[in-house]
Parts: structure tokens; sequence; C-alpha cells
């Protein structure tokens, strides 16, 4: 019929559209490279592109905390719970996975080798329970304002200043230190589950919980669910229209990133390996690791069920933040994966807040790279930990850019490493950044086609979401 033609056409539009954008952004970038553009210039010209951004980000706040209550609401608590323990399951297994590998890879490759003339070698530091780092974590779980959770400031955009963090120790805070001058006390801010100025990790914590009781309050919570799931409804009708000037976007985010970025040629042959170490293991991860594990629980092509996610991965590269893609990926994968909403509204909230396998690999990866660049020999003891707090670090990271890098703090103040040596990894971060993004938000993805599939019995059993929107509002 036509409307399927037009369904077609609408679908390879995006592909179509989404993949030129990245190589038109490309040769672009690469183009203008040469006229050696001003920063102002620089900022101007991806104007477009911070548009994205800005429009993405305005949706998370009101997709996140609808999604998830409605996602908990349209459950029962048997379903719920299978689902969270499958979820959680999912999530805690490819992490452990992705962190396996990064230290495999970095210990295999050893790129912080002949380390003498390159870099300046540090002494140990004084080193941090990773208790503090598990305690701020879940402190962030439980915002005491929730008003306050939605704006909470953090800034993320170092440009090309050098930046140095530091942390402290007693309160496991973090502050940016902008080369000598040092942030003010009151410019200290919490970084472990904020998001562009909202404390993702609490604000899950709280609407799940909130969820999870209109969900129980039969006749009496209607309004409120009908309320939230008219909100979400809404939001995703303002994501579909988004949708349309993302490749645009894109494009301008790509090439303005490669018009300011360092020149390549200028970087030495350790960071050279570095780089090279991280782009292997993300690669392993992702293309061998996350689909294998999708078809064998699935028994379905794990291929198919990417390219249906292509639009979300190449805003992920593009914005390098999971949580500014978040509206993106909810779209493929009810659209174009047919994903059930009752598990995408649960599961990848969840998921883009918590779940970040790619972050996990770099940050144990680094972490080990800081020390072999040192010539400090880690014992089985110290990967150990540098394996548990990069894990904790990865829960924490909000998914914004560059967050990993800060959340590194944790990772190597743990095992005495550092810190100030994240400057020597900062000037390729960007570029990781973006790898590490689109291998989170395939994780994510992933994880709820998986649970999908495992909750298929569940699932069946419950009324689905739609008829019960249009009975309300049909
Ligand atoms: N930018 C990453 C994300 O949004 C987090 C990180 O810095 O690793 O998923």
């Amino acid at each position: 019929t036509t409307d399927d033609v037009k369904g077609c056409f609408r679908r390879n539009a995006f592909v179509i559209l989404t993949v030129l954008a990245v190589i038109v952004g490309i040769i672009l970038g690469f183009g203008l490279r040469p006229y050696k553009m001003s920063y102002r210039e620089v900022k101007y010209f991806s104007f477009p592109g911070e548009l994205l951004m800005r429009m993405l980000q305005m949706l998370v706040l009101p997709l996140l905390v609808s999604s998830l209550i409605t996602g908990m609401a349209a459950l029962d608590s048997r379903a719920s719970g299978k689902m969270g323990v499958r979820a959680v399951v999912y999530y805690t297994t490819t992490t452990i996975i992705a962190v396996f590998i990064g230290i495999v890879m970095v210990l295999i490759i050893h790129p912080g080798k002949g380390s003498k003339d390159e870099f300046t070698k540090q002494e140990k530091i004084e080193q941090v329970s990773p208790a503090d780092a598990f305690l701020d974590l879940i402190r962030n779980m439980f915002p005491p304002n929730l008003v306050q959770a939605c704006t909470q400031q953090f800034k993320t955009q170092y440009g090309k200043r050098v930046v140095t963090v530091k942390v402290l120790v007693n309160e496991t805070l973090f502050s940016l230190n902008n080369g000598s001058q040092e942030l003010k006390r009151e410019e200290v801010i919490p970084v472990l589950g904020t998001v562009n100025g909202i404390n993702a990790l609490g604000l899950v914590v709280f609407s799940m919980c909130f969820g999870f009781i209109i969900g129980n309050m039969k006749e009496q919570g209607q309004p409120l669910r009908d309320f939230f799931d008219c909100l979400n409804e809404a939001i995703m009708r303002l994501v579909a229209i988004i949708m349309w000037y993302a490749p645009l976007g894109i494009m301008f985010l790509i090439a303005g990133k490669i018009v300011e970025m360092d020149d390549i040629s200028e970087m030495g042959g350790q960071l050279g390996m570095y780089t090279i170490t991280v782009i292997i293991g993300l690669l392993i991860h992702a293309v061998i690791v996350l689909p294998s594990l999708y078809f064998i629980v699935t028994r379905k092509n794990p291929f198919v069920f990417i390219a249906g996610l292509l639009q979300a991965l190449v805003t992920a590269l593009g914005t390098s933040s999971s949580s500014a893609t978040l509206p993106i990926t909810f779209k493929c994968l009810e659209e174009n994966n047919h994903v059930d909403k009752r598990v995408t509204r649960f599961v990848l909230p969840v998921g883009a807040t918590i779940n970040m396998d790619g972050t996990a690999l770099y940050e144990a990866l680094a972490a080990i790279f800081i020390a072999q660049v040192n010539d400090m020999d880690l014992n089985f003891g110290e990967i150990l930990t540098i394996s548990i707090t990069a894990t904790a670090a990865s829960i924490g990271a909000a998914g914004i850019p560059q967050a990993g890098l800060v959340t590194m703090m944790i990772v190597l103040t743990s095992v005495g490493l550092p810190t100030d040596d994240i400057t020597l990894i900062i000037a390729v971060d960007w570029f990781l950044d973006r790898l590490r993004t689109t291998t989170n938000v395939l994780g994510d993805s992933i994880g709820a086609g998986i649970v999908e599939h495992l909750s298929r019995h569940e699932l069946h059993e419950l009324k689905p979401i739609e008829s019960r929107f249009h009975r309300v509002f049909g």
C-alpha cells in the first residue's frame, strides 16, 4: 500500500540522510581545516550543531522522568521486578566484560612503554578509599531537593584549555582546576550522576519509585498515570520533529570538531598507541561481544538490530553524550526495531544513566596506561581495585561529553596514581569520548532488546501501553 511505501521511504530517508551527514561533515571539516579558523569562527560555524545538542538536552529531563514513571506504572510489581533483575544482570555482566577487555588490551599492547622522554613522571599520591566513591554514588541517588536535582550545574566544556582535576579527599567531591587558577569553593560541584544540570541518577531513582507507587494505586492513581502517559507521548512527538533536524546538526558537530582539533601528526607515539589500544578494545566489545550476547540470547541477527539503531549511534558519535542521544535511541528502538514500549521506557533511562560499557572499558584502560607511563608496576590487587572503581566510575559518570575523564579521578586515586596525569590523555579524549559514547548507547540498546526477549512471557500477560492510552484519549 502507499502507506507502506511512505514508511519505507521515511526509514530509508533517515538512514541516507544520517550517513550523508557524517560523510559531508568529515569532508567539510577536513576541507576547511587549511583555513585555520579562529575559535570564534569555529563557534559560529558549528552553531547548527550546538543547537541540536541543546534541543536534545532540552528533552532529556521530561523524557527521562515521564518514560520511567509510565514504564514502571505500566508493569505490575512481578514484571517490573523480573525485568529489573534481568536489566541489572545484563548491565553488570557487560560492564565487567568491558572492563576485562580494557585491562587485557592495555596489558598486552602496553602503550605506555618507553615513557622516559615523552612525559615527566609523577610521584604516587595518597590513596582514596573506593568506599568514598561508592558512598558518593549512593548519596546522589537520593537528592535532598528534587527541584535542585533538576538544575545542578556542572560544566564540562573544557574547550581547548588544559584542565587538571582535583579530588577533595574528605568529601570525595571533584573540583576542576583550570590551569593555575583555582576554582572557588562554591564552584565545587558533585559530578557523580550529574547530567548537564540534571542529577539523573537521583531522578531515575525517584521516578522509578514514584512510577511503581502510582502503578499500584488502582483507580486513585489513574489521573497521574494518564498525565505522565500523555506527557511522554507529547515529548516523543517533539523528538520526531527533532529527528529531521538531527542530520544537519550532526554534520556541523562533526565538521566543527574536525576543524578545531589539534594536528594529529603532533601526537606522540605513546599517545597514538594508547588511542589505538582504546579503539581496539571498544571495537571488540561493540562488534564482537555485544552482538554475540544478543545472538546467544535472542537467536536473532544482531546486525539487523544494530542497523535499526544507526541514527542513534551516529548521534552519539556527533554529540558525545549518551543522555542527549536518549530521545533518538528511544525512537530507533521503538520504531525501527519494534521493541516493546514498556521495556524501552523502563530500561533505557536507567541504562543511559548507569550502564556505560565504553566508559568502563576506557577508564580501566586509561588508568593502567597512566601507571605504565609512570613506570609503576601494578599488582593483581591493584588491578582488581582498578576494575572495581572503573565500574563504579562508569555508573557514576554522567552521559555528557567527557564525563568519564572526570570520574576517572576515582580510579586513579584508588591506587594512588597521579591525578594530574589526566592531562596526558586530554588531547585525544574528545575523540575517544565519541567512540565510547557510541559503545555506551549500543550497550543500552542491545540491553533493551535482550531484556525484552527474556521478558516476553510477562509482557504477554500484561496490557500493552497503547491500548490503555487509546482507551483514555481515543
Ligand atoms: N560521554 C560519555 C557518554 O555520554 C560518558 C563518558 O565521558 O565516558 O556516554
